[in-house]
């Protein structure tokens, strides 16, 4: 295809960042395709502070479609028909005007192998009717739009107005026919967006989703410098490695919830709604961390109950030695333990099995569940159910 963004050029290539420059990356929802770089929507938050590349507003292509999707499919833990997808959700915005045809591309390259991984596609951009379309027009794969959604009015923590996600939330809700729509409910920051109003807000606009996800706000260091350059109140004294949100925040927007009888529900994990939403079990285990499940409707629990099976002792002592690990790995009813794997090396065995993987040196906490209590100054930073 005729490419709608520029490719960079190789002697551009130094002044990026290392970790930008490869653009399949295992995070904890799956294979992640990063070929396009730049964004000019400034939200405050951005993990773009991390790669040191937030000013880079112009989004650019590393390489053509062609050959990301090679380089995704041909990635050394990609399994077809198991490891899901996300695209471009580290340095740009899927359906920014330019973006939007490598995506519409990628999409049918997969869909034309007839893979059914999930693939998740994170917006708070414009969606269209012939968006729409497009998305519909897919057979094979399991797609999921998930739509970003604040309801956060300071424009200098998000200079781009809720109402646009809005929108294209409903847009999508009333034309799905062969995708999902998630509604992506973050970040919640307290004495910000966290008020009754807000939550009735977002759950008058759950009706208009299949599923809701929510989540606080990811407050690293480089995140709060940005903040006091800019002169953005800090909501948190601490920073920490998972997202932030304050259990009396997260009760009192559950009980809202729970009080219109929540229909579609509201999950704590991306991927809970995602699998939700097309009737499937959770893909990254979490039925073993029971404390997750409150807010999932009976049917969907049990179908986690049944697919939630106790890996065979002997396959994961197989694929963790396969894999490096330096321990034997323990096996509770929550997870498998393991010394020595590295993020991506654990990520693909939790795929691979449908069962927690989590790292023996850095131990997971019952509660501890993406909702880091902000007032803790020692906060056990690195869990990522
Ligand atoms: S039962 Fe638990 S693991 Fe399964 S989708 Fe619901 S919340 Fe997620």
């Amino acid at each position: 295809m005729a490419h709608a963004v520029s490719i960079i050029q190789s002697t551009q290539l130094d002044g990026i960042n290392p970790s930008l420059r490869d653009p399949v990356e295992y995070r904890k929802s799956g294979l992640s395709l990063n070929h396009i770089i730049g964004c000019p929507l400034d939200c405050s938050y951005c993990v773009r502070h991390l790669f040191g590349n937030f000013d880079q507003r112009r989004p650019q292509a590393l390489m053509t479609d062609e050959e990301a999707f090679r380089r995704l499919v041909t990635h050394q833990f990609f399994q077809p028909h198991i490891t899901p997808i996300q695209l471009f959700n580290r340095a740009t915005d899927p359906m920014l005007p330019e973006v939007k045809p490598h995506t519409h591309n990628i999409l049918r390259l997969l869909d034309a192998q007839e893979l059914t991984n999930h693939v998740l596609v994170i917006t708070r951009w414009k969606v269209s009717k012939e968006d729409c379309d497009q998305f519909n027009a897919l057979k094979h794969i399991k797609l999921s739009i998930l739509v970003t959604y604040s309801g956060i009015e300071d424009t200098k923590i998000e200079p781009i107005k809720s109402s646009i996600a809005e929108k294209s939330l409903k847009t999508l809700y009333a034309n799905a026919e062969r995708y999902k729509v998630v509604l992506y409910w973050r970040p919640i920051i307290p004495g910000i967006n966290d008020t009754d109003v807000h939550i009735e807000k977002a759950r008058a606009l759950s009706a208009h989703a299949h599923a809701t996800v929510f989540s606080g706000l990811f407050y690293r260091n480089e995140i709060a410098a940005f903040y006091r350059e800019n002169g953005i109140a800090e909501p948190y004294v601490n920073t920490a490695r998972r997202k932030l949100l304050p259990l009396d925040a997260e009760q009192r927007l559950l009980s809202t919830f729970n009080q219109y009888g929540s229909q579609p529900p509201i999950f704590r994990k991306t991927s809970c709604g995602v699998a939700y939403a097309h009737h499937l079990a959770d893909y990254n285990g979490h039925y073993g961390i029971t404390e997750l499940c409150d807010t999932c409707p009976p049917l969907q629990v049990a179908r986690c109950k049944s697919a939630c099976k106790r890996p065979d002792r002997s396959h994961v002592e197989q694929l963790c030695t396969q894999l490096g690990a330096t321990n034997s790995p323990e096996m509770t009813a929550r997870a498998i333990v393991v010394r020595g794997l590295d993020e991506q090396r654990r990520y693909y065995i939790q795929h691979t099995l449908g069962f927690q993987v989590h790292d023996a040196d850095k131990p997971h906490h019952y509660g501890r569940h993406g909702r880091a209590e902000a007032a803790r100054s020692t906060i056990d930073v690195d869990q990522q159910y």
